[in-house]
C-alpha cells in the first residue's frame, strides 16, 4: 500500500514562529505553567485543540463572501438547516455560537436540582453546564474504555448493563436526557459502535427518556464504525450518520470540530415543543432563531463543511495521520491510549510519570515540559481538569491521567507530525528529570483554563 498523502494541496500559507528553550522557559514561568495562558505566537507546533483551529477549504472561503446576513430568514440559514437536516434526519435546527451554548440552552431548560444526565463521558463544557444547572453528571464509561493501554475497536461505548443500574437506582423521572458522546473526547477520542448506540437508545425509549448526541466528531465516528464494525464496510459515512441519528432524539454540536468551521454550533431535535422552549432562550441569549450568535457567513461555512467532512478520502487521511503519530510513539515505548483515537493522541501521564504523584499533576507537568522541550502545546486531560476536592481539601483525582495532542483539521503535514514524535520521544528519554507541580490560583469551575501552578522543585 502507498502512503496515504493530504488529500488537499496548500494556496494560502501562515509562518509559525521559532523561539529557544531560553526563552521558553521564561515564557512557561510567566505563564504560570498553564498552556492557556501561553501567547499562541510563542508555540511552534499548536496541539492545544482541534477545535475551531481546522483551515477552511477555498469552497468554505467562498461561501464565507456568499453569507446571506439579513437578520431574520437568511438563505445561509436555509443550507445551514438542510445540511444538518440531511445528516441527522432531525426536523428543528437552532444554531449557536458554539456547542456549549447549546449546551447551556438544554440543560438550563431539563436540568436542575435533583436532576441525573447519564453519559458515556461528558465533556468537560457539558459536565460544567450540567452542573451549573444545579443536576449531577454520571458518567458510564464500558470496562475497555478505562484501560488507556489495551487496545478495544469501541472503546467509547457506554456500558448498557450500568445505565439500566442507574435509572433503576435514580428513576427514570429523574433522569430527562441520556447523552452519548461521539467520538468520546475525553475518553481518549474513542469510537462508539453502532450496537452500542442502538441498545442505549432501545433502554432509553423502555424508560421514556430522551437519548442525545453530543455530535462533535459525528464523521470521525461514522467512519470509525465504517471500518471496525460488521455490516458498515460498503456503506457511505452519509448513510451511517443518518442510522445513528435515527437511534437519537437529539444532539448538540460543536461545529469547531467536525464542520471545519473557526466559530458555531447548533442544536437538533425532534421535539417541537421542546424546541419552542429552545428557541425562546436562544433569542434571549443568542439571537434570532435564524442565525443564533453566529453571522450568515458563519452558517454557508458550516453547511459546506458539514458536507466535505464527510468524504471518505480526508477520513481515511485524518485517522491514518492520528494512528502515524501513535505508532511513531508505541515504537519508541512512550505509553499512548490505544487504540489511536480519532482527533487526538493520548499520552498517559500516570505511567510517562510515575514519580510524579497525581496531586503534583502529571498530565500538566507533561504538558510543560512538552513545551519546554520543543515548543509543542498540548493539553491535560486528568486531575487538574476533573478533579475535585474532598473532606479537609484533599484532591479526588479523576480517572485517568492524560496528555491530549489534538491534531488540528487539515493544518499540518506529516513533516510537522514528526517533528512532534521527535520532540516527545527525548522528553521520554529524560522524564525521570520532570518534576510535579502545585496550584496556587484557581476558580471554582473549569479552572483549568485559568489555573496558575509552579513546579513543586524549581526546574
Ligand atoms: C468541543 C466540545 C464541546 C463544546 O463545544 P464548544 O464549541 O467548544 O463550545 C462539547 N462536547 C464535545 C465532545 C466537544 O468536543
Amino acid at each position: 500500500m502507498k502512503t496515504i498523502i493530504e488529500p488537499f494541496r496548500i494556496k494560502s500559507v501562515e509562518p509559525i514562529y521559532f523561539t529557544s528553550k531560553d526563552e521558553r522557559k521564561l515564557i512557561l514561568e510567566k505563564a504560570c505553567y498553564n498552556p492557556f495562558r501561553v501567547h499562541a505566537r510563542d508555540v511552534l507546533i499548536d496541539l492545544l485543540t482541534d477545535s475551531g483551529t481546522s483551515a477552511m477549504s477555498s469552497n468554505q472561503w467562498a461561501g464565507i463572501m456568499q453569507g446571506d446576513e439579513s437578520y431574520a430568514g437568511s438563505s445561509s440559514f436555509f443550507r445551514f438547516e438542510d445540511a444538518v437536516n440531511k445528516i441527522t434526519g432531525m426536523p428543528l435546527v437552532i444554531p449557536t455560537h458554539q456547542g456549549r451554548a447549546a449546551e447551556k440552552i438544554i440543560f438550563t431548560i431539563l436540568g436542575g436540582k435533583g436532576k441525573y444526565f447519564i453519559s458515556n463521558t461528558l465533556f468537560d463544557t457539558t459536565r460544567a453546564n450540567i452542573e451549573f444547572s444545579g443536576a449531577e453528571g454520571i458518567d458510564l464509561l464500558c470496562e475497555e474504555g478505562k484501560h488507556p493501554t489495551v487496545p478495544a475497536p469501541f472503546k467509547g461505548n457506554m456500558d448498557v448493563a450500568a445505565l439500566v443500574k442507574t435509572i433503576g437506582e435514580k428513576g427514570a423521572v429523574n433522569i430527562p436526557m441520556v447523552i452519548i458522546t461521539i467520538t468520546n473526547n475525553s475518553g481518549g477520542g474513542q469510537p462508539v459502535s453502532m450496537q452500542n448506540i442502538k441498545e442505549v437508545s432501545k433502554v432509553c425509549r423502555e424508560n421514556n427518556i430522551p437519548l442525545f448526541i453530543d455530535a462533535c466528531r459525528f464523521a470521525e465516528n461514522a467512519y470509525f464504525i465504517k471500518i471496525r464494525e460488521a455490516g458498515y464496510a460498503g456503506k457511505t459515512i452519509m448513510a451511517i450518520a443518518n442510522e445513528l441519528f435515527s437511534y437519537a432524539d437529539g444532539c448538540t454540536m460543536s461545529a469547531k470540530k467536525d464542520a471545519f468551521a473557526n466559530i458555531g454550533g447548533f442544536l437538533a431535535m425532534r421535539d417541537l415543543d421542546l424546541a419552542l422552549r429552545c428557541r425562546n432562550l436562544l433569542i434571549i441569549t443568542e439571537g434570532f432563531t435564524t442565525y443564533g450568535g453566529l453571522a450568515g457567513r458563519d452558517l454557508e461555512a458550516i453547511a459546506i463543511g458539514l458536507h466535505e467532512v464527510m468524504e471518505e478520502n480526508y477520513l481515511q487521511y485524518r485517522i491514518r495521520s492520528i494512528e502515524y503519530l501513535t505508532q511513531k510513539l508505541m515504537a519508541a515505548g512512550v505509553p499512548v491510549m490505544q487504540p489511536a483515537g480519532g482527533h487526538a493522541v493520548y499520552i498517559d501521564a500516570k505511567e510517562f510519570l510515575p514519580q510524579v504523584p497525581v496531586d503534583q499533576y502529571p498530565g500538566q507537568a507533561l504538558t510543560a515540559a512538552l513545551y519546554l522541550e520543543g515548543g509543542i502545546r498540548s493539553v491535560e486531560i486528568g486531575s487538574l481538569m476533573f478533579g475535585k476536592y474532598g473532606e479537609g481539601g484533599k484532591l479526588i483525582p479523576a480517572q485517568m491521567e492524560l496528555v491530549r495532542l489534538a491534531i488540528p483539521r487539515r493544518v499540518y503535514t506529516q513533516s510537522h507530525i514528526d517533528y512532534v514524535a521527535e520532540v516527545i520521544i527525548d522528553v521520554y528519554n529524560k522524564r525521570n528529570e520532570i518534576t510535579g507541580l502545585r496550584i496556587t490560583e484557581e476558580t471554582p469551575m473549569l479552572r483549568h483554563f485559568t489555573a496558575k501552578l509552579e513546579p513543586v522543585k524549581p526546574y
